[in-house]
């Protein structure tokens, strides 16, 4: 455990950074783990634009089946060891490359939905979002225009969402203690912020059930479970601080 960690307060800005591995616990599988979905599907027939354009159906229903087996998991403790830090400390932001909503569900907010929301469909014609967590089995169709309404999150070949980088970009820039969780660092641009967060001056901790390519920028890398290793950090880097 490194004894160096950075004297912080109720103030200082946080920023936690997850992928995948933060959401393993509750069940839902990494994409690059042995039960990773684009190891059974080819994603060029369920996970881009031009499959969506060619079948729209087929794309929907596959993603109606992820959201059933999303809708069964639940925060695990990492998700609410987050949401209770952000009871005690004023300025965390959680940046996540996650679809599943489990930060949500947890409590948590000022949320950074880097590839958009399993939850949310998306009309391209009308250019609206609408919230189908309770319904998307029901409601498939753009109530204006009947176009098939595609899940509103980040595919193959699709640009990030200009306004929600910019605030990520500028939390990052902000931030003096930078936690990355369950993250391969391969998915770019999200690959870079843990280099943008260090060379602007935050001191940056890694968890992770391994070390990643990335790992060497950190100041500190912590091998093990997402839930695990945030109770621990809640108890020895966060508590010492709270007043
Ligand atoms: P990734 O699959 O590339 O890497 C996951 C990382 O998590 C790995 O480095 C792995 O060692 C680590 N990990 C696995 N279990 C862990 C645990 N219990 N505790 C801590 N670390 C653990 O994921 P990525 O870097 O997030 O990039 C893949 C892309 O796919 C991202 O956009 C990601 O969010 C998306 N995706 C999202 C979900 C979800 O919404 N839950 C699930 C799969 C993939
Ligand atoms: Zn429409």
């Amino acid at each position: 455990m490194n004894t160096q960690y950075p004297e912080i307060n109720k103030k200082t800005n946080i920023v936690f950074f997850t992928g995948a591995g933060m959401s393993a616990e509750s069940g839902i599988p990494t994409y690059r783990g042995s039960g990773g979905i684009w190891h059974k599907y080819n994603w060029e027939e369920y996970a881009c634009q031009d499959a969506f354009n060619i079948d729209p159906q087929k794309v929907v229903n596959f993603h109606n089946i992820r959201r059933e087996k999303v809708a069964a998991c639940v925060p695990n403790s990492g998700h609410v060891t987050i949401a209770d830090l952000q009871n005690k400390f004023e300025n965390i932001t959680i940046i996540t490359q996650n679809i599943d909503g489990l930060h949500q569900l947890a409590g948590s907010k000022d949320i950074l939905e880097l590839h958009g929301s399993l939850w949310w469909g998306r009309c391209k014609k009308c250019n609206f979002n609408i919230n189908l967590r309770n319904n998307f089995n029901e409601i498939k169709k753009c109530s204006k225009c009947s176009r098939w309404l595609r899940p509103n999150i980040t595919w193959f070949g699709d640009a990030l969402d200009v306004a929600v980088f910019q605030k990520a970009h500028n939390a990052i820039l902000n931030s003096e203690v930078f936690i990355s969780i369950g993250t391969s660092g391969i998915v770019h641009p999200a690959a870079e912020f843990p280099y943008l967060a260090k060379s602007n001056g935050a001191y940056c901790i890694e968890v992770n059930l391994e070390t990643t390519r990335l790992s060497s920028i950190y100041d500190s890398t912590q091998i093990g479970s997402a839930g695990k290793i945030l109770k621990e950090l809640h108890h020895t880097f966060f508590d010492r601080f709270i007043k």
